[in-house]
Order: C-alpha cells, then structure tokens, then sequence
C-alpha cells in the first residue's frame, strides 16, 4: 500500500514562524528559482516504493519541500580551517516509535543505527567519491534512547516537534542529537542552522529523520543513509546547493557550481545555469536520490569550519 503524504510551503514557513525564528524567508527561493523549479513533493512512504525526496513536475505544481529549515545568516566569521577529522561529534540517537519494540525490533535498529554512522563517518571523511572533499568532522554514538509514544513517533515540525524534543534532547550545541522516526508530512529530514543558537530554544536544536532513510531501510532510493548527512550540513550551516538558483551568490560556497532549481533522480549532464559548471547533483545538499549524492566540495568544508567555530565550538546550551 502506498501513501500519499504532501507538504507545502507555506505550512513550513508557517511552521518556521511558529517556532520564533525570524529567518523563514530563507527558505523561499529567489524567483527564478522557485518559478523555475516549481517541484512537487508526492512523498509516499511504503514498504517496498520509494518515499521520493521529491519531484520537479512543472510550473503550476506547488512548490514542495522535502526538509525543512530555519534560520536566515548572514556572513559567517572566516577562521583557521580546523584540520581534519580533528572534530569528534558526540551523537545521540533517539528512535522514537508508537509501540514497545520487540528485541528483534530494538536489534534491527540498532544494526540500522550502526550502519547510519558508518556511512556518516565515510561522507564527512570524503571516502564516498575520488571528488569528496574530507571535513574536520568525524562522529561518534554516545548513546541510543528507546521511546514509545504514539504522538512523537510520527513527529512533523511543530508543537509535536517541541514537546518531543523538550522531553529528549540532551547535552549542548556541540552534541548531534538525532530522532529517528516514522516522520509525518511526508519528510525524509529536516534540520535547523546553528546560528542563533542561544535564542531561548536550545533544545529545538537536532536533526529529525525518517527511520527507515538509514542504510538498509525500507525508503526505497532514500535508504541509503544520505538524508542524515545532508541534514547535518544543514546542522554544520550548509545551505542547499540550488539556494539563489543561478545568482552569483548562490549557496554563498564558491565550489559547488550555480544550478538553477533542486534537482531529484540522479539526472546526469543536467546544466541549468549559464555560469561554469553542471549542475551539482552528486552533492550531498543537492535534493537527488540517495545513489547520486557522495560529496562535499572543500568550500563546503571550510564553510562547516566556520560555523563550527563561530556557532557550536563554545559548547553553549
Ligand atoms: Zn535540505
């Protein structure tokens, strides 16, 4: 059985506001772009189809997205570029579920979990392409929570989202804490920039994915681990690579080439933007399936650095 689950914009920027960030305009695209993309997300979640990151089906759909982020910066500070793997990330995963796993359940999780961090380990180390780009950040599983609640266990953003992360997270703004869950709105992910991070809502900070994204699950061309990673670049301060579409600006990373709209699938060739470059598919911060994505850029990589210094290293929370 397939559902059909969709999630519009302006329920996430409503979403946004709802949380007190000022910074939801970041995730409306520029004209060009979301005119441009216009893609529609029909997300279904099942068994064996594919929950899709989403579609570009043609200007009159709506614009959809498939993640969701708030938070609007400006420049980020420029300081020394940490050295790599030098940044040792203690995670906490919180799977979250409506009904006491089984120990068969709990075990499969935990193989699930343990793959998650091996293909998040290989992505942020640049062992995913000849291309990739290493990063300080390495990760390490501090510890897995158990919770049953029916509400929470197909958590989307908002009120749910806030009552189960004030009930959860833990430690401070150099700890990942991640909830893996049965996600509603027809998400793989979503994740918030750390700037900001001292805005009263500490525990709002994480990233959200859907449990079976993890390599091995059942998301079809999304279960091969990525949405974690890309949801952690969000959490590191990167923005999509089709952020300002083909503006000069673009995703404020000078290595990662213009493209004018997310792309989805894995469509090789595809050039969108007049400026050098095709489009960046095999990006991580891209929206192409899992089987695609394998890469950082080194820009990408010092903009994380950054953020990292500016926003997280001081352990604030
Ligand atoms: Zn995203």
């Amino acid at each position: 059985m397939t559902v059909l689950r969709l999630r519009r914009l302006t329920a996430v920027v409503a979403t946004a506001a709802a949380l007190g960030f000022t910074g939801s305009a970041s995730l409306v695209h520029p004209a060009q772009s979301s005119t441009a993309s216009a893609g529609s997300a029909a997300c279904a979640a099942s068994g064996s189809a594919a929950r899709v990151r989403g579609d570009v089906t043609g200007a009159q759909e709506p614009k959809l997205y498939p993640d969701n982020e708030a938070n609007a910066y400006g420049v980020i500070k420029d300081a020394p570029r940490l050295p790599n793997g030098s940044v040792n990330i203690r995670t906490i995963f919180h799977v979250v579920s409506d009904h006491t796993l089984s120990g068969a359940e709990t075990a499969r999780y935990q193989t699930l979990i343990a793959n998650q961090m091996t293909v998040l380990n290989d992505s942020y180390s640049g062992r995913t392409a000849a291309a990739a780009a290493d990063t300080p950040f390495r990760f390490s599983l501090a510890k897995t929570t158990y919770t049953v609640n029916k509400a929470w266990s197909t958590v989307a953003p908002g009120k749910v989202e806030r009552d189960m992360k004030s009930a959860l997270y833990e430690g401070d703004s150099t700890t990942l804490n991640v909830y893996a869950a049965n996600i509603g709105g027809g998400l793989l992910g979503w994740a918030y920039f750390p700037k900001g991070y001292n805005n009263g809502r500490d525990f709002i900070d994480g990233v959200v994915i859907l449990d079976e994204s993890m390599p091995g699950g059942t998301a079809g061309k999304y279960a091969e681990g990525d949405t974690l990673t890309h949801e952690v670049g969000h959490w590191l301060m990167l923005e999509h690579t089709f952020k300002g579409g083909c503006s000069a600006s673009g995703d404020f990373v000078a290595d990662t080439p213009r493209e004018a709209y997310a792309q989805f699938n894995c469509p090789v060739g595809a050039d969108t933007c007049a400026a050098p470059g095709l489009d960046p598919i095999h990006n991580f911060m891209d929206y192409t399936q899992d089987s695609c994505m394998d890469m950082f850029t080194a820009g990408q990589a010092d903009r994380m650095s950054d953020a990292w210094v500016a926003f997280r290293a001081g352990g604030q929370g």
